[in-house]
């Protein structure tokens, strides 16, 4: 069976991905209340019980809000070994993942891909099976050269879109906050997620679909957001599917096969 992605939720409010591949069923973060997220797998026909683990792309809260719940049920904790310091991961269920080492979960294989951000040792993820590739990348200052190759041969593309950065310049946000957001240890803008992307993209035949990530309440729009990045594709003539991810409610399942599917198909593996 193909790869099939689904959000429960996108931003400071709590960050998760579910991705099932054929013999794997994970978690990418648990930004979730415990009870939210209990109640997004209910819905999808799952339960903690049925994860066969959980990569942590860093330790702040609204990725691991639920983490402690999840290393109860005995799901196993994939993260770099920064991340499993600061979040106190327990030894016994951490299972470590280095930078440009391949780990792999069943028929999933699975990268982490440094990024610039505030934290011990911050990371996205690169994740295929059976010639399908799915990349993620939240929570990150700058866009680094080292995305573009796998963010270039990717199927499904989460990317964070943090802000517009005129609504944060001239926003509520204390100074000290918005130089945090805007430098190279904060969050990625509209423009910078769609510059990354236009230049990714270049000689790319097929162009994956896209999920914009991690949208700030406060500082950004969603339909902003789709037109930056729209815009920046645009302007090298590159024109791809862009979603930007509801921050609090789940969002659609991408399938690696392009069929839509809902949440109980998904649960039955059909
Ligand atoms: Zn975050
Ligand atoms: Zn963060």
């Amino acid at each position: 069976m193909p790869i099939a992605v689904q959000s429960f939720g996108s931003g400071s409010s709590g960050n998760a991905l579910l991705v099932e591949s054929s013999e794997t069923l994970i978690l990418i973060d648990c930004g979730l209340a415990p009870r939210s997220l209990a109640a997004a797998l209910a819905a999808s026909g799952r339960s903690l019980g049925d994860l066969d683990a959980v990569l942590l792309t860093h330790e702040h809260v609204d990725h691991m809000r639920a983490l402690s719940g999840l290393a109860r049920a005995g799901v196993t904790v994939v993260c770099t070994a920064g991340t499993a310091r600061s979040a106190a991961v327990a030894s016994e269920r951490w299972e470590e993942i280095r930078p440009a080492t391949e780990l792999r979960l069943g028929d999933l294989a699975i990268e982490a891909l440094p990024v610039s951000h505030d934290a011990a040792e911050p990371c996205g993820f690169t994740l295929s099976a059976d010639g399908v590739r799915v990349t993620v990348a939240t929570d990150l200052g700058r866009a680094d050269a080292a995305l573009h190759g796998v963010v270039a041969v990717s199927d499904l593309v989460v990317l964070e879109a943090n802000h517009d950065e005129e609504m944060l310049r001239r926003g509520p946000y204390p100074a000290r906050t918005k130089r945090r957001v805007l430098s190279d240890l904060g969050h990625l803008s509209n423009d910078a997620s769609g510059a990354l992307l236009a230049a990714s993209f270049v000689g790319t035949r097929r162009l994956p679909t896209v999920w914009l990530a991690h949208l700030s309440q406060t500082n950004n729009r969603p339909e902003l957001a789709r037109q930056a990045v729209a815009r920046a594709l645009a302007a090298r003539d590159q024109v791809a599917p862009i979603l930007p991810l509801p921050r609090r409610e789940v969002g659609p399942v991408w399938r690696s096969n392009g069929q839509p599917v809902t949440p109980i198909q998904l649960a039955m593996g059909l």
